[in-house]
């Protein structure tokens, strides 16, 4: 089957082809970073507005792309949450059009469940069931994916997520949007050991993360006066790869018949996070799998992906399907620890 992917829960519009096989016939996206620089950051309002505008034109291109018409899809799967409800709207009511005229099933795809199993589009081999670090700017958590909708969380942050603290440290350091990327680049020209930082949570009995006081720690260390900006930089990811490392082992040691460690979202791109995760992973002689960097940010490829993988365990979606701005993908967790931890 061939699957038709959109993507606009955020500030990425995208929309991609893939196929059961992990053919990934076409993918277009259209970032939104000069729409809301001016702002420091994602302004609902305009990236609903710039996925109308946009997520048209990419269907459309996507398809030339792979050669086809969409009678040639078989499936139209979207985001349908969590996110900023705006966007999440415009691409799932798009498939939900899109499904109605051509009469193929609609594919209503966590977010979280695209970026969770994303690592299974690039790499064939991985099993279930793994344990997966899903860092990106909404959210930080561990869970034990035991199969398509089937996670359990071991662990999630209790302020700040890890993408949310690279994009406030690149706004406190002056170093442009989207942050994560920029302090990253920084952060290479910098020294890791210049500025004390805390590393919040590390060695806690505990499961789970937290940032905000590594983001204050930031702040006055920048207010002090005493540090180059590469130096504050480096320091600061140096402190959350100790962090996510530190939180990571802890999991691991909860996690037996694990086939894997795994990594997805957009902080998954950072190669400092992904080398120490690599170590992480070699230590306890299990396979590290992270997709390639442009499969770690949104995109429409995983949602594609995880699409077929749901149509493949016989999960559609009825047309009165609702956005959700929250939807956890472990609602016992989120049940139990309650909302925000
Ligand atoms: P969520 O998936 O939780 O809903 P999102 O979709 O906005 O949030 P992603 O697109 O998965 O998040 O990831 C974006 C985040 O990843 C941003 O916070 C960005 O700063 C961060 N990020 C991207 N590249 C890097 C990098 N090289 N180093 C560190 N962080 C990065
Ligand atoms: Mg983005
Ligand atoms: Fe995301």
């Amino acid at each position: 089957p061939l699957i038709l992917g959109l993507e606009s829960s955020c500030d990425e519009t995208a929309a991609a082809l893939v196929d059961d096989s992990r053919r990934i016939r076409a993918h277009a996206l259209a970032g939104q970073e000069a729409a809301h620089a001016p702002f420091g950051g994602v302004v609902p309002e305009i990236a609903a507005r710039a996925h109308v505008e946009a997520l048209g034109p990419l269907v459309e291109r996507a398809l030339a792309e792979a050669g086809v018409g969409l009678d040639a899809v078989d499936a139209i799967a979207a985001t349908a949450g969590p996110g900023l409800i705006g966007g999440v709207m415009v691409g799932l009511l798009m498939a939900k059009g899109l499904a109605l005229a051509t009469g193929k099933p609609l594919i209503a795809v966590n977010h979280l469940e695209g970026h969770a199993l994303s690592p299974r589009l690039a790499a064939p081999d991985l099993a279930f069931p793994y344990l997966l670090l899903l860092v990106s700017g909404g959210h930080c958590q561990l869970l034990f994916v035991e199969g398509v909708g089937r996670y359990r969380r071991l662990a999630t942050t209790i302020d700040d997520a890890a993408g949310e603290a690279f994009d406030k440290t690149a706004k406190l350091l002056g170093l442009g949007f989207p942050g994560g990327p920029a302090v990253e680049r920084a952060a290479a020209r910098g020294d890791a050991r210049a500025v004390p930082l805390p590393r919040p949570l590390k060695g806690s009995a505990e499961p789970h993360f937290s940032f905000a006081g590594l983001k204050s720690a930031v702040l006055r260390a920048r207010d002090s006066g005493r540090y180059r900006a590469e130096d504050i930089a480096a320091s600061f990811q140096q402190a959350v790869v100790e962090c996510l490392i530190d939180r990571t082992a802890r999991a691991l040691a909860a996690s037996a018949g694990a086939t894997a460690l795994v990594v997805a979202g957009g902080v998954a791109a950072n190669g400092a996070v992904r080398g120490a995760l690599q170590a992480l992973a070699a230590a306890h002689d299990l396979p590290f799998v992270a997709p390639p960097q442009w499969l770690c940010t949104d995109n429409g490829a995983m949602i594609a992906w995880a699409g077929a993988e749901r149509l493949a365990a016989g999960l559609v979606d009825p047309l009165d399907t609702p956005a959700r701005a929250r939807w956890p993908l472990d609602p016992e967790a989120e049940r139990v620890r309650g909302a925000g931890v």
